[in-house]
This record gives C-alpha cells, structure tokens and sequence, in this order.
C-alpha cells in the first residue's frame, strides 16, 4: 500500500492498510510483528526496538522468538484436512515444532474446536508452556475418520528477540499522552487491526500539526509482555505519562465502550466522557477490571498511569472475538473511522485543555462592540455565543477548559474556539 494522500478518506485508508496486514501470522515475537510494524513504518515515523530473549523485565523474562513457515493435518487417505496457508489460525500460536504420524485419538488432544460456534476457527496460544496444537472448526473436526494421521508443524523456538515499535512525536512539554496497541494478534481484524490502524493514522495526523504541546509517544507492542517490557526498559520516562490510551476492537457494529483508568477520574477518563457524550455516539462507560489488554500493567501499583481504554464491542464480550469470524467483513470503514474521529478528539481535550483568566473580569464585557456578539458564520452562532459566555463566565484562573465544556455541557471544540476568539481579542489570557 503506498502512502494515503490527505484526500483519501481516512476511514478507507484505515481499512486498507487492515487488508494489508490481515494475512500477516504475528505472535508476540517473530518476523509477523517485524513485517507488521516495517508497514506502519511507511506510514508514520515508528521506530523498531528488539530486547533479546531471555532479559528479565519486571517479574517476566522475554521469551524465545516465535517463527513459522507452514503447518499441515493430513487425514488417512492422504487427503490434507488442515492447512496453515488457508488461515494462520489454524495453528496454536507458539506451538513447537512437530513432524509426527499419530492416531486421531493421540491426536485429539491437540485439537481445537468452539462446539457453540461450529464454523468458526477459535484463535489460541500457547506462549508460555511448550506444546504444540491445530485450531479448526468444529465441523472439520466432527468430519475426521478414524485412523493415522501426518502432522506437521514447520516452526522454530528459538533465542532471538521481543520486537516492538514507538512513534515519538516531542511537543512543547515533556508531559506525553501514550497510545498503545497489541501487535500480538494474527488473522484477527476487530482485535486489534483495527487498533493498529486508528492509531498509526492518528500518529500520521498529529506529526502534521505544529505547535504541539503534549510529546506524543505511539506504542506498538506484543500484548501484556511487550508492555511489560517497555515499562521495564522505560522507568525513567514512564512517570512523564500523564495521560493514556489502549485501542482495540474499534471497527465492530457494537455502541462504544470507553474502560476507565483504575482512578476512574483522570483528564482522560472526562476527556472520554465528554467526547463520547457530546459526539451523540451510543457509547458505554465502564469502570477499570484488571482483565483486558495493556491498561492493566500502566494502572498497576508500581506505575499508576492514567491510561484507559477504547473500544466498541468489549472483548471477549462478542462471538466473533478471537474467532475467525473476526475477519475482513467484521469491520467496516465507517466505523474505523468514526472511531479514528472519536481518538482525534480526546487528544484535542488533552491538547487544548488550559486555563485562563478572563481580563475583563467585572461584569460582562461588551461584545458587540469587539464585534463578537454574533461574530461568526455558520450553523453554530448560538453554539458559540454562548461558548464566549462560559468562557468569560469561568476563566477566573481555576477552571480548565475541560471544566468549562463539561459545565457547559458542549463540546470542547466549541470552548477551544470561543477561547481562541476572547484571547485574539484581548479578554483572555493564560493564568500564571
Ligand atoms: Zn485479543
């Protein structure tokens, strides 16, 4: 895929490049995440970073590389009844290699079906034990005779090297707001495709605005042992997040769920809030449980990072999750992108959200006068007259413009405008 020019919507961009990278087979080492993350590369400025096998981070050790080139289950009369270059899932990722001429009973114990949802290919791993295993439907599996069957599993496990990427965008501060995806996941589109693109395209924006203020820093890393291993090799920079997000699942049919930080009050968790609320989207808001993806290791104890989490369907909430049902037709471009547009207004919160004063604090100032009762065009003039007043109203040095919008209960673009407009008229200033 080449580069997308600004006049490609971005919600067929985004899909795109998620065609590109669904026949990828990631795991959470090995040369899927490499090739995966040399795609983002053309995209954004991502920078590769490898941790050799067997580095201690935090209470985990990083663990051997992970490759594979092939995978097959020949039946009795020959015939091939399972086959890895049909569907990367059809092998439990992590397996160990096998070349081996075994009974279907011997072999039964490998396999892997979801008798509930007989056409679909369930999606397993096996990272941490040594084993190997076949994932099918279990229709595929009811149809298996009796008798000997070849098996084979092309695979190395081997010393190499975790592979993660990060896109570092430096803004004014030295504060950062971090988005982080898991690139863990094969042939799998809502988990986390979908994510992996929000994000790149959102780092793809945000390199192109001057004047940030937030360093922005994109993280793209194998699911719980890459965050793991980027909190161990970071602790210095770790405690400069100040705010943070984890995607997935931004491309399925289901309202938004937004999961909160385990504060449940941070910048992020209003930003959130108020985006969701004031977009008019159907959306949920959940408090933090210390089950899903990489929040789970920025909230804990010794870090304590405000990160939360965004996405439609909650995983392993839906079907289709870790399923191959989660495919291609399962996410849609308008989707992806409505959740593309939903991520780009919680960094504008975190990014516009200031406090000033108003220096014209006694009474009300004459607007009109400064020609800006009615200054401007459009659909949005009583929208934005009444922004200027809560503006004015509240800029007493104490109020955020988060504060404002939430008081206000409209969106932050609005309050961001309305201020933008009292500073470039002499009423407003930064407080401090
Ligand atoms: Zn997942």
């Amino acid at each position: 895929m080449k580069a997308p020019s600004a006049s490609v919507p971005p919600g067929r961009a985004m899909y795109a490049l998620i065609e590109e990278l669904y026949p990828i087979c990631r795991s959470i080492t090995g040369n899927g995440v490499r090739d995966t993350l040399a795609i983002l590369a053309r995209l954004a400025p991502v920078e590769v970073r490898e941790i050799p096998s067997g580095t201690p981070v935090l209470d985990w050790t990083v663990p051997k590389e992970w490759n594979i080139k092939g995978a097959f289950i020949d039946g009795p009369d020959g015939r091939r009844v399972v086959d890895f270059r049909e569907s990367n899932l059809h092998v439990v990722s992590y397996s160990v290699p096998v070349r081996e001429r075994l009974s279907l009973e011997k072999l039964r114990p490998h396999l892997h079906a979801l008798p509930d949802r007989p056409d679909a290919i369930p999606y397993r791993t096996s990272y941490y034990e040594e084993t190997w295993g076949f994932c099918l439907s279990q229709r595929q599996l009811d149809e298996l005779p009796d008798g000997d069957y070849d098996v084979c599993i092309d695979s190395t496990l081997e010393p190499g090297a975790l592979t993660y990427g990060e896109a570092i965008l430096p803004g004014a501060s030295a504060d950062e707001i971090v988005i982080s995806t898991h690139v863990c996941h094969p042939s799998l589109c809502d988990d986390n495709l979908t994510g992996i693109a929000v994000s790149v395209f959102l780092a793809r924006w945000f390199a192109a605005i001057p004047n940030r203020r937030h360093t922005m820093r994109f993280l793209y890393a194998p699911g719980t042992i890459g965050a793991i291993a980027w909190l161990a090799t970071h602790r210095e920079e770790a405690p400069r997040i100040r705010h943070g997000l984890t995607l997935t699942c931004l491309g399925d049919s289901h309202p938004f769920t937004y999961k909160k930080t385990l504060g449940g009050d941070a910048v992020i968790d209003r930003a959130a809030a108020l985006v969701l609320a004031t977009s008019r989207v159907p959306h949920a808001l959940i408090d933090f449980f210390p089950y899903g993806y990489d929040e789970r290791q920025f909230n804990s104890p010794g870090f304590r990072l405000p990160v939360g989490s965004l996405m439609r369907g909650r995983h392993g909430m839906f079907p289709e999750y870790h399923t191959s049902a989660d495919d291609l037709s399962f996410v849609s471009p308008d989707r992806i992108e409505q959740s593309f547009e939903v991520c780009r207004q919680i960094i504008e919160v975190l990014e516009g959200n200031e406090t000033y004063v108003n220096l014209a604090p006694y009474g009300e100032p004459q607007l009109g006068r400064r020609g800006l009762y009615r200054a401007t065009g459009g659909t949005d003039i009583a929208d934005l007259q009444l922004a200027l007043l809560w503006v004015l109203s509240l800029s007493d040095g104490s109020h955020t413009l988060l504060d404002i919008a939430e008081r206000a209960k409209t969106g932050f673009r609005s309050i961001r405008a309305a201020a933008d407009l009292l500073i470039a008229h002499g009423l407003l200033a930064p407080a401090g």
